[in-house]
Parts: structure tokens; C-alpha cells; sequence
């Protein structure tokens, strides 16, 4: 029995056992008729595309990812074709989707999937989250989805759903309150139908039990809701506590030659890790003098483009962009980690949204001229 199971007493047990014989039930009848059964990748049972879609629909919209899921697929059609991609052309593919450590951990795993499981996805719950990026929610979703083997998910959306269901307050993200939704999660658990109802766990919460102003009407498990019966739909799940984010600022040297940007590979770890950059410095700095000092060139300042705000998790940062032209590039081009691409081609690289977004200011500027 898994640990967090022995905190429920028996006579709550009784109950939960009570209510999971009827949740799953209505659940898997809801999903049939009303869930989404038409995703691309619910239409295959193969490992790599299931764990791909998974990957990417965490933070991540469904409408956003069928794009890039496909293209993904079409580049990258096997584990082995991943594995053996350069990491920049799987980050390039990524561009715009964000969170880029998904895509390094998805590359990694690959990698380890080539050369610890012969190429073959691994079956066992254990095995499948050794792999980098893949929690316990989203192990269990792929297991349950490509082999059809039972286990309890706990993504966001059925966090909300959970903490509805059943009551619980606190914010989610504290183990605590963590620890009693994976109990109930254990709990509500069907035998049979775990594709369907894991589905409609999922569907439920994107599409009915939504953050503000669930459908609870057109509710399959309305009757078994406990903030429903007791309105409190809209304090629950608790938010988290609120805390304000610290406001950075930081200046994108965007050094121009013969039609040329400089773009700079980040160092591996950190934001923005792999990709390739606007080179930065700091939002005070005298760019001319930077320029010189950093890589021995005199450059004539353009006039500066519009602040970019761009938000992490733990802050927010302002970008200055600051054009500067630069007369001629004493170091060879070659040089690692520093590369000269006409702005198309910085398009098509693996670059940040906030460099996307420069790139385009850049376009605009030069159509208006
Ligand atoms: Fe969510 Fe409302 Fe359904 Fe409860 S009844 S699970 S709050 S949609």
C-alpha cells in the first residue's frame, strides 16, 4: 500500500470507497461523450509520442502544442532519431514552446532510453522516473496511456479538481497538502478504464472544473463535490500565497554587420540555458565602452528599441535592447559560443521568445525605414 494511503481512517476509507464507485464510473461515461478524443497523439499508443505530448502539455496550451508536436515528430520520428540529434537543432524545434530545460531533459532521456534500455521506452514506474523531466504524475500518465498500466496522475488541472472534490484546502504546492490530493488520487482510483478516466480527470479540469467559474452544471461528478455542495468553488484549490516577484533589468547588445546579427550560445545552466542569445550586460552599462572592452570593437549606437518585460517564475525582467552598428569583427567568426546569422536565419535558431521578439522589432524597424 503506497505510504501516503496509511494517514486515511477506516471509516473515511469506507467512504472514499463508496465515492470511487461511483466517480470513475461517471467520469469514464463523461469522457466518452464530452472529453477530447481526437488529439493527435491519442491517436497512437506509441511510448515516444505519448511521453512527447506529455512533456510538452506541461504549462503549456493544447492548441499550442499540436504544432509543435507534430513538427517534432516529423523531424525526430524515433528515440534513437532524438537521442542522436544535436541538442541545438532539438532546441531550435523547441523555440518558442518555452521552458526549454523540457526539451534538454527530453533530449538526455533519449539519450539514456538509446544507451541503458536498448531504444525501448521502460515499462516500469521506477525506471520511467530515473529519466530526467519525468515526475511521478507524468510517469504514471504515460504508463497508463502507451501500456495501459494503472497509476494515479496529479497534474495541475487535477489538483484543482481533487481539491474541489474533496475538500481540501491549503495550497497545493506544499507537500502536505501535496501528499493528501496524492492519497486521494490513490483512492479514487478505478481498476478497469484507467485510459478513459485518467483522460477525463484531465478534460474535466482543463475544460469544465476550470479556474475561475467552473461549469459546475455540466458536471459528471457534481453531485460528489463537496466545494459545489458547499459553495466553495471559488476558494478552492487555496492560491498560493502571495509573494511580490523582484523586478530585474538587464540591456541586449544587438550588434548589427552587413545585415548580420551577433547572437551568443548561454552557458548550459541558467535562463536560457543552450540557447542562443542577444549578448547582455548590464542595464546601466555604457554599450560602447562594453563593446570595446568585451570583444575589442568600436561600435555607433542605433536609437534603442521598446523595453521588452518578460516574466521568469522567481522574477521579471526588463530588457533594454540597444542596436549598436558594429564597422568590422576583428575575431574570427568561428569563434565558439559566437555566431553572426542575418536576422531569417536568427529566426529559425534556437533563441528565446524575448530574442524572437527583437528579431521582429528589428524587421519592423527596417519595413518602416
Ligand atoms: Fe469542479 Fe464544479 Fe465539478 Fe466540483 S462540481 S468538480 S467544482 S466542475
Amino acid at each position: 500500500m503506497p505510504r501516503s494511503q496509511q494517514s486515511v481512517n477506516p471509516a473515511s476509507r469506507e467512504a472514499i470507497r463508496a465515492l470511487a464507485a461511483a466517480f470513475a464510473p461517471a467520469l469514464i461515461k463523461w469522457q466518452k461523450k464530452h472529453g477530447r478524443n481526437d488529439l493527435p497523439w491519442q491517436q497512437t499508443r506509441d511510448p515516444y509520442a505519448v511521453w512527447l505530448s506529455e512533456i510538452m502539455l506541461q504549462q503549456t496550451k493544447v492548441s499550442a502544442v499540436i504544432p509543435y508536436f507534430r513538427r517534432f515528430l516529423e523531424r525526430f520520428p524515433t528515440i534513437a532519431a532524438l537521442a542522436a540529434a544535436p541538442e541545438d537543432d532539438v532546441l531550435a524545434l523547441w523555440s518558442g514552446l518555452g521552458y526549454y530545460s523540457r526539451a534538454r531533459n527530453l533530449h538526455r532521456a533519449a539519450q539514456i532510453i538509446v544507451t541503458e534500455h536498448g531504444g525501448g521506452f521502460p515499462q516500469a514506474m521506477d525506471a520511467v522516473m530515473a529519466l530526467p523531466g519525468i515526475g511521478r504524475s507524468t510517469a504514471a500518465a504515460i504508463l497508463v496511456f502507451a501500456f495501459g498500466k494503472r497509476g494515479a496522475i496529479l497534474d495541475g488541472n487535477v489538483k484543482r479538481v481533487l481539491a474541489r472534490v474533496r475538500g481540501i484546502t491549503g495550497y497545493p504546492g506544499e507537500n502536505a497538502v501535496a501528499a493528501q490530493l496524492w492519497t486521494q488520487a490513490e483512492l479514487l482510483l478505478p481498476k478497469t478504464g484507467l485510459r478513459a478516466y485518467t483522460q477525463g480527470l484531465m478534460d474535466l479540469g482543463a475544460t469544465v472544473c476550470a479556474r475561475r467559474n467552473p461549469r459546475c452544471t455540466e458536471c459528471p461528478v457534481q453531485t460528489m463535490c463537496i466545494a459545489q455542495r458547499t459553495g466553495r468553488t471559488a476558494e478552492l484549490p487555496t492560491p498560493k500565497p502571495r509573494k511580490t516577484l523582484p523586478q530585474r533589468r538587464t540591456m541586449m547588445l544587438v550588434l548589427q554587420r552587413a545585415g548580420e546579427v551577433l547572437l551568443e550560445k548561454r552557458p548550459s545552466s541558467g535562463i536560457w540555458g543552450g540557447l542562443w542569445c542577444f549578448p547582455v550586460a548590464d542595464s546601466d552599462a555604457d554599450a560602447v565602452t562594453v563593446c570595446a572592452q568585451r570583444y575589442g570593437v568600436q561600435v555607433e549606437l542605433r536609437e534603442a528599441l521598446p523595453v521588452i518585460a518578460h516574466g521568469f517564475t522567481h522574477y521579471h525582467l526588463d530588457i533594454l535592447p540597444q542596436p549598436a552598428q558594429v564597422s568590422s569583427w576583428p575575431r574570427r567568426a568561428a569563434e565558439p559560443g559566437l555566431i553572426w546569422l542575418s536576422v531569417e536565419e536568427a529566426k529559425a535558431a534556437a533563441i528565446p521568445t524575448p530574442v524572437r521578439g527583437i528579431l521582429e522589432q528589428l524587421i519592423g524597424r527596417s519595413r518602416r525605414r
